[in-house]
C-alpha cells in the first residue's frame, strides 16, 4: 500500500519522459515562488520526515532553512476570517536545489501535487507548457481516499493535530519533533 499510492502519477511521469517531455534543461520554475504553493497533509508530511530521518538529512540546518522559508513568504499567517486556515501563498521550496532536476526527494516520497505537475513540451521547459495532471490526481485520490482519510485521522488523533493540510514548510515544522514511524502509516 505504501509504495503504490503514487503509482499512476509516477507511471504518467515516466510515459511523458519517454516522449521527451521531461524536466531536463529547466531551471525548476515550478519549485520556486513563481508557481509553487504546495500544501501537505499529515500523511504526506510524515512520509517526508521519516525519509529525511532515515537518510540522516533531518538536520538543524534544514530545519532552519524551512523556518526561514516560512518567515520569508509569511506562510504561517492565518486568513483572519475567524477560522484556523491559511492563505495559499507561493514560496520557493526549501528542498529545491536551484538547479535543473533540483528536487532531492525521491518520487515515492514527493507530495502528490509535485509529482502530478509535468512538462508537456519537448523543447520549452521553464513552465510555459507545464500543468498539473488533474485527471491522474483525481484517479489517485479516488483509489486511496478511504484508506488515506483513516491514516490522516489516526495521525491527527495521535499527535493532536488541528489541521488537514498546511503549506508544506509549516506542516514540516509542526510535525518536526513528533515520534513518527512507518507503522503509523499502515
Ligand atoms: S518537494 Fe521537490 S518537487 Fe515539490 S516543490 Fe519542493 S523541490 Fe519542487
Ligand atoms: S514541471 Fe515544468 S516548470 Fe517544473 S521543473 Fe519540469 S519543466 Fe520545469
Amino acid at each position: 500500500m505504501l509504495k503504490n499510492r503514487r503509482e499512476n502519477l509516477i507511471t504518467r511521469m515516466i510515459q511523458l519522459s519517454s516522449e521527451g517531455q521531461d524536466c531536463q534543461n529547466c531551471p525548476g520554475t515550478c519549485c520556486t515562488f513563481q508557481s509553487n504553493s504546495m500544501m501537505s497533509t499529515p500523511l504526506e508530511t510524515s512520509e517526508i520526515l521519516i525519509w529525511l530521518h532515515s537518510t540522516q538529512q533531518k538536520t538543524e540546518s534544514l530545519k532552519e532553512k524551512i523556518q526561514n522559508t516560512i518567515s520569508q513568504y509569511r506562510l504561517d499567517q492565518l486568513t483572519g476570517y475567524g477560522r484556523r486556515s491559511f492563505l495559499r501563498r507561493t514560496y520557493t521550496c526549501p528542498f529545491f536545489n536551484h538547479k535543473e532536476l533540483g528536487c532531492p526527494l525521491p518520487p515515492e516520497k514527493k507530495p502528490y501535487g509535485c509529482l502530478a505537475f509535468n512538462a508537456h513540451h519537448k523543447v520549452e521547459k521553464a513552465g510555459e507548457f507545464c500543468f498539473s495532471e488533474t485527471e491522474e490526481l483525481i484517479r489517485r485520490e479516488e483509489d486511496n481516499q478511504a484508506w488515506e482519510a483513516s491514516i490522516n485521522e489516526k495521525l491527527k488523533l495521535k499527535h493532536k493535530l488541528w489541521w488537514d493540510k498546511l503549506p508544506m514548510p509549516v506542516a514540516l515544522i509542526e510535525m518536526w519533533n513528533m515520534d513518527l514511524s512507518n507503522e503509523d502509516l499502515l
